[in-house]
């Protein structure tokens, strides 16, 4: 069996996956726990990837690499986290290097939105396709690019984070300094910022301080002007974004994931449409195509997975057409 493992590591699980070149074989789960540091986790990993070949039947000698993928900044030649908020004892860790060491296999590290979207494109909503653009909606906005089956990140290696591309040149705040980008508006965060600006303005809603997203879209299928026009600011901004990624990239192909993903069709893609058509004048709108994750949360396992399969030349047969 061709096999690496694809090992997604978040600020409360890491989920780790034996993943070959059709798919996921086995998964599962272990909790990260930053606060007991990255020596620990390293620990817990070992032991979760010998279940994971013990169950799957498959011998430690046929695993061909492991893909490990994080969020938060990473340096350009992916060694190490260099910031990520929610794994403070994990900065400036030599993650990839310890990976490889503790499971002795050839490692590689990347973004986690990058690693979403090689996943993506390589089994899920993009399978076929040589380019793609995928965008999270998470706790923040997320973005990878692959162009020619590659994920593009430049010499300075922040390629693809689209979360911070500005949409409204004087709007609300980001967390990472600028004014205005899609994350502002287009993640949780910027959701309960808009809400709680809302609130503060004594605007009647259903909503109260500390609602959810997923309280706010119920509240907006109900029909609540305040959430309704918080989805369409969203979804406006989300519509800027892609525009200027259409004229940035040529790319045709959108992929929307994470968890407000799932609002898009019923609560953003009308005003996302309709901003899209009066901000792309370059191409026709109707030549690009959004669609939302067909992987989900596995998205990003797997991707690592493929990834490090492709930077390590393992020669995964790609099933692309033409
Ligand atoms: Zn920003």
């Amino acid at each position: 069996v061709a096999a690496l493992f694809g090992i997604d590591l978040g600020g409360t699980n890491t989920k780790v996956g034996l993943v070959g070149p059709k798919g996921i074989i086995n998964l599962a789960s272990i909790p990260t726990r930053v606060d007991l540091g990255p020596q620990a986790w390293l620990e817990r990993l070992i032991k979760c990837t010998g279940s994971l070949l013990n169950q799957a039947g498959i011998d430690p000698s046929g695993m061909q690499g492991a893909g490990i993928d994080s969020p938060g900044g990473l340096d350009p030649e992916r060694t190490k986290i260099v910031f990520a908020p929610n794994l403070k004892t994990f900065n400036g860790y030599p993650l990839r290097d310890s990976v490889e060491k503790a499971l002795s296999l050839p490692t590689v590290l990347e973004n986690d939105a990058n690693a979403y979207a090689y996943g993506e494109f390589y089994f899920g909503a993009g399978k076929g396709c040589h380019d793609l653009i995928c965008i999270t909606l998470g706790t923040g906005v997320g973005g990878g690019i692959i162009i020619n089956q590659e994920i593009v990140t430049g010499p300075m290696g922040i390629g693809g984070e689209l979360g911070h591309i500005t949409v409204e040149p004087d709007g609300r705040v980001c967390g990472c300094g600028n004014q205005g980008c899609i994350e502002s508006y287009a993640s949780a965060t910027g959701f309960r910022g808009m809400l709680a600006e809302a609130l503060k303005a004594g605007r009647q809603t259903s909503l109260k301080a500390g609602d959810d997203v997923k309280e706010m879209a119920g509240a907006a299928g109900a029909g609540d002007k305040v959430a309704l026009e918080m989805f369409d600011k969203a979804a406006v901004a989300l519509g800027r974004g892609v525009a200027s990624m259409v004229v940035a990239t040529g790319i045709d192909l959108y992929v929307v994931g994470a968890g407000i993903s799932r609002s898009f069709e019923p609560l953003m893609k009308k005003a996302f449409e309709k901003e899209l058509k009066k901000r792309l004048c370059m191409a026709d709108p109707a030549l690009i195509r959004v669609v939302t994750s067909t992987l989900g949360n596995k998205a990003a396992v797997m991707g690592a997975a493929a990834w490090a399969a492709r930077c390590l030349k393992l020669n995964w047969q790609l099933d692309i057409t033409d």
